[in-house]
């Protein structure tokens, strides 16, 4: 999972746990929220309740995640220009930033503001 591989943390456990939901069973990540709650790479406190988990939707992770499922076509809705269009980087552990190439930036958008 690119989650797992890019979490500066290592708040998301390799093996994952298994819940039910109306009968359905699935595996999910298992994420130590209390780490994410100190991550400087796009979490926010929940905004309706103080006590809520983080909120990750913008986080490294979810981006990642997304760029990911985009790159392997494992999702209906592709836009014609990917989501990630610069350089990846994040912040680490320590307070460090670490850049990455980004392999699917395309010079043709450069400049386009996205
Ligand atoms: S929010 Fe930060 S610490 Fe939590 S899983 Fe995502 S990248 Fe890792």
């Amino acid at each position: 999972m690119e989650c797992v591989k890019i979490c500066p943390l290592e708040a998301i456990s390799k093996s994952g746990k298994t819940i039910e939901i109306c009968g359905k069973k699935m595996k999910i990540a298992d994420v130590d929220y209390e780490k994410c709650s100190k991550c400087k790479n796009g979490v926010l406190p929940d905004m309706y309740y103080e006590k809520a988990k983080p909120d990750r939707i913008a986080a490294l992770c979810a981006r990642t995640c997304l760029v990911h499922l985009e790159k392997h076509k494992r999702i209906n809705n592709l836009f014609e220009i990917g989501f990630r269009q610069r350089n990846v980087w994040k912040i680490d552990k320590h307070g460090e930033i670490i850049g990455q190439k980004n392999e699917n930036f395309k010079s043709k958008n450069k400049g386009k503001g996205v």
